[in-house]
């Protein structure tokens, strides 16, 4: 669903949607290489951002919008594919030392 400005850029331009041209459970998909498909699929939109900004504004439960991963309104770097949860947590990266300022003496 887009803003009224951005329909009317559409019919006037007769604007040709990628996803128009393929499945739309594609946009809608479990698999993270189907998720990539879809945003791949989006690159070339000419109403990428309107897309996007759509989704974000009406809080999209799930779904490929404007090339990104929207999950809950907000925008996933990427699916994490299914599976068990660890059962043990990872451990936390090391802190750094601080280095040694060597003084003049
Ligand atoms: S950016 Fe939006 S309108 Fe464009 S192809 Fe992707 S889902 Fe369709």
């Amino acid at each position: 669903m887009f803003e009224p400005t951005v329909i009317a850029r559409i019919e006037q331009e007769r604007l040709s949607l990628p996803c128009w041209a393929v499945d739309p459970d594609l946009f809608f998909a479990e698999l993270p290489a189907e998720v990539e498909a879809a945003k791949a699929i989006c690159a070339a939109c000419p109403v990428r951002q309107a897309c996007l900004a759509g989704a974000v504004t009406r809080r999209e439960p799930y779904g490929v919008w404007g090339g990104e991963l929207v999950v809950g309104g907000t925008v996933i770097a990427r699916k994490r594919p299914r599976g068990r949860p660890r059962k043990s947590p990872v451990p936390e990266p090391r802190p750094e030392r601080p280095i040694a300022v060597p003084t003049a003496a």
